[in-house]
Order: C-alpha cells, then structure tokens, then sequence
C-alpha cells in the first residue's frame, strides 16, 4: 500500500498520533546516544507515535545504523532514504510528505536540543497551538555563530515581517494542518520554521534547552549557513528588491544636486580638481552597492531558474516501513 494512500488518516484527535521527524546526514556519531536518550521520552508518552528518519545522503554509516534501529522498531519507526544530500529543510520536507501523525515534531539528530523536552511542545499543542516556536535558552554554539544569528534573526524578521526569535532553532511543532499546507508548497529552497509561522494561526513560543554537539561537527560550513539564509530572506520577501530600487532613486536624486551645483560652480568660481581622493572614495561606494545589488537580484534569479528547471525538491531511494503495522 502506498503512503500517499494512508496520507490523512490522521487519528480522530482524542489520542493525537506524533509524528517525529529527524534529518540525518553523516551522524554516525551521534546516532547511538540518540537512540539511546529517544525511545525513553517517546515511551513516557504514552502516546501512539511514529519516528521518520530522513537519511539525507550520509556517506558514513548512518544509513546503516538508522537501518538495523529501524528493523527493531518497526512498528514505530519509518526510514525515508535520499538518492543524495539535498539539505535539512528538503529531508524534513520529504518526511511532511509523509507523515501520519496529527501533532508533527522535528528534532536535529545531534541532540542539541535534548529529546526530553519533546513533552513540552506537546503540552502547548494540546492546548491548541498549532505551532510551538522554540527559542534556545543558553545557546551552546561558536561565538561567531551566536552573534551572526542575532543578527540574521532581526534582519530577517524586519524584512519578512514574521516574528520569531530563533530561526536555527529546529527542535518545534506543527499541527498536521500546517505541515500539509507546509509540504504543498512547491519551492525548490525553502526554509520550514518561517513557513509554519507564516502559515500559523495560533503559534507560541518557548524555550527549549540547548547544548553543545558533543559528537561529530555541524554539517554547516560558513558558506552553506550563508546559502541558508539567502534562501531564507528571498522566500519570503521582495524588500531586498525594493531596497535596491530606493537606493538607487536616493543616490540619483543626490547625485542630480551634486551635478547641479558643479554646474552653476563652474561658471560662478570656474572649474576645479582637488578632492580626487574623496571622488574615488565615493566611486568605490558606489560600485560596492552596484555589485551588491546585482547579486540580490541575481539571487532572486537564481531562485526562478532554479524553480523552472522543476527539477524534483529531493529525490527518495526508497522508504523503509513496516507495511503491517501502516496498514492496520
Ligand atoms: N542535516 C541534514 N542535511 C544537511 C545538513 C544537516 O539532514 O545537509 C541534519 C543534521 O544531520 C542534523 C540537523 O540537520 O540532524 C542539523 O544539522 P547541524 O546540527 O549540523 O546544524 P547546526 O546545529 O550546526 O546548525
Ligand atoms: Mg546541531
């Protein structure tokens, strides 16, 4: 049977089914703490519960490890297998494609943000919220990378007009709603919290713990944090555009006073040539915002090409899942 079929026989919300979602790639470090410190929480629930792994391309052993957790679990776990590394946002993607539960929930596999918390975010969805932004107490990452999210945060939130407090913070819940409507969004580069916020109607947020990594590296460099954010910022706002045009209306138009008064001083006190420097100075200016705003526009050039060449979002190997226990 396939999964579409059973799409949408969410339980009848008396005992809501959880679906948790952890993209994987290359985690073959953490994998077995995450085990270990996982099935616990999910087992105090008392709830009914499914956990879909996204195998995101790993070329170390995390397919293998995810395989042989998934073979002693099957009734609860499900494994989605990429054909290759298509990013975080398109693992998570492809498991909202595919979820049964009706409260969704996403966890980093590197347990930053401990699986014990997990019981608060659903607290507040029971209490209806139909998405729980976290935002992480006491951040336990690189200094550089504490002070560029500060940034990143409220220039993102100036520009899309969302609010959220921590973008990076992936550890949230979704109501089935949101991540139905979440999945069925075609874009190509994406960013999942700013599309359920967007799409929220009674969101919340709390804080979560955080800690730091304590196997393996972050699988973002410098420039793929810097990639992440662009896609962040152009999916959900054309201001940078805007900007571009204002900006250039503005220096026209001062630049249009300064001919003026050169003009009538060429007559009045007659030609001159001192400030070479300070016409440089102003030139160089000039062309660093030119150059900057042909790559904000090619940006969002790149994101039409890329969305017409409609190539697939990600492409799944195979999904690995108990075909008994879907059926029942
Ligand atoms: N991840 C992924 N695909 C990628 C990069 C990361 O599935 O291309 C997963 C990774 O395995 C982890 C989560 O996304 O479960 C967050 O990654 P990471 O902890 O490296 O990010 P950071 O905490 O440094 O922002
Ligand atoms: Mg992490």
């Amino acid at each position: 049977m396939s999964i579409k079929a059973i799409n949408g026989t969410a339980s009848n919300g008396k005992n809501p089914l959880i679906s948790l979602v952890i993209p994987v790639y290359n985690e073959e470090d953490s994998l077995p703490s995450l085990f270990g410190e996982l099935w616990p929480v999910m087992e105090a629930l008392k709830r009914p519960f499914e956990i879909i792994f996204v195998n995101d391309g790993s070329k170390d052993s995390s397919f293998a490890l995810l395989y042989d957790f998934y073979l002693s679990h099957q009734q609860n776990v499900r494994l989605i297998d990429f054909n290759g590394n298509f990013g975080q946002h398109m693992a998570i993607m492809a498991a909202f494609s595919n979820v049964h539960g009706d409260y969704i929930i996403t966890l980093d596999a590197d347990l930053q943000n401990p699986p014990s918390e997990i019981p608060k975010l659903i607290a507040e969805m029971d209490k209806g919220h139909d998405v729980v932004g976290t935002k992480r107490a006491n951040r336990h990452d690189p200094i550089y990378r504490k002070v560029a999210s500060k940034i990143v945060n409220k220039v993102t939130n100036s520009i899309t007009g969302l609010k959220i407090n921590d973008y990076g913070c992936m550890l949230r819940g979704y109501s089935r709603r949101i991540v139905d409507i979440i999945a069925n969004t075609g874009e190509t580069t994406t960013f999942i919290p700013a599309l359920g916020q967007k799409y929220a109607v009674n969101p919340t947020e709390i804080e979560v713990a955080h800690r730091e990594r304590a196997h393996g590296t972050s699988k973002y460099s410098l420039f793929r944090l810097i990639r992440l954010n662009f896609d962040l910022m152009t999916s959900f706002s054309l201001s940078p555009l805007q900007w571009v045009t204002m900006s250039g209306m503005i220096i026209s138009f001062l630049s249009f006073i300064l001919v003026a008064y050169m003009f009538i001083r060429r007559f009045v006190i007659g030609s001159e040539a001192d400030g070479l420097f300070t016409l440089m100075t102003i030139q160089f200016f000039l062309t660093g915002i030119s150059i900057m705003s042909l790559g904000i526009i090619g940006e969002y050039i790149g994101r039409i090409y890329k969305q017409v060449q409609k190539r697939p979002r990600f492409v799944i190997k195979k999904i690995w899942e108990d075909q008994d226990e879907q059926q029942a």
